[in-house]
């Protein structure tokens, strides 16, 4: 059974529809990554599948559980973890304050305050540092911390290495690098393409809220990718399946 499953799924923001009768299934443990032009749907895709943008039509299911109407934070405790564009953290609490916030949707697992600390070894001295003092780097660190600590079997990630120096990224994907090995989904919104070869097992392209091709990384070339990342490809082909 797939861990996760978006059928017809249509989702707007007031009359626009930014995510058009989409379905996709993702198996348990898949690194997936959505790609496509800015406006493609990528975000607001991510941010209905996490609850905290209502479906206007269609199904999101949990291993076949039916979970469209259950509210973000009954997700998060079922979960799905987002680390959102823009990383969110709140800025006059400490790094520490940060990781715990979601204590009480916590599931059982390998991550702990510990354990993200061995992940993401440039938040250990800054603990008790304010988070908006952080860099670009360490708030992300932060952000996908925060995520972990739930102990989520579906991770989305959106846009992690946005406005951050290369070094930073560079830092950040280290410190993925684990994450990657073991058994957590993932869907991951990346611009940078180098990287989301790197990771990703599936690559979805997006154009005006759809799939317009879908296949898997090692048998996509950057070059098609892009071509329907500009949209200049004919829509629903899949490539190399
Ligand atoms: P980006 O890379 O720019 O984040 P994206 O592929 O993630 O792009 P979305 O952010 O999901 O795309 O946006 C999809 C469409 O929805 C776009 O047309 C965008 O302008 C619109 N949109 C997104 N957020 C809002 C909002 N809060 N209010 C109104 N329209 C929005």
């Amino acid at each position: 059974m797939s861990a996760l499953q978006i059928q017809g799924l249509t989702a707007r923001h007031g009359l626009l529809t930014a995510v058009r009768d989409l379905t996709l299934d993702i198996a348990a443990g898949e690194k997936v990554a959505l790609v496509g032009a800015n406006g493609a749907g990528k975000t607001t895709l991510l941010r209905t599948i996490a609850g905290v943008h209502p479906a206007f039509s269609g199904q999101v299911l949990l291993d076949g559980v039916d979970i469209t109407a259950t509210p973000a934070h009954k997700r998060a405790a079922a979960g799905i973890a987002l680390v959102p564009e823009g990383r969110r953290l709140f800025a006059d609490m400490s790094v520490a304050e940060n990781l715990m916030v979601s204590r009480s949707a916590r599931r059982s697992g390998p991550w702990n305050l510990d354990t993200v600390v061995e992940a993401f070894p440039q938040l250990k001295p800054k603990l008790k540092a304010r988070a908006g003092e952080l860099s670009g780097g360490q708030q992300q660190a932060t952000a996908i911390g925060r995520a972990l600590m739930l102990n989520p079997t579906i991770l989305l990630l959106d846009e992690v290495s946005l406005g951050l120096s290369p070094l930073a990224v560079e830092g950040v994907y280290a410190s993925l690098q684990a994450l990657l090995a073991m058994r957590v989904t993932i869907v991951l919104v990346e611009q940078d393409l180098k990287r989301t070869f790197a990771v990703a097992d599936r690559i979805v392209c997006m154009l005006e809220g759809g799939i317009v091709a879908e296949g898997r990384a090692d048998q996509m070339s950057r070059e098609q990718v892009m071509e329907y990342y500009f949209g200049n490809r004919a829509p629903s082909a899949k490539v190399g399946a």
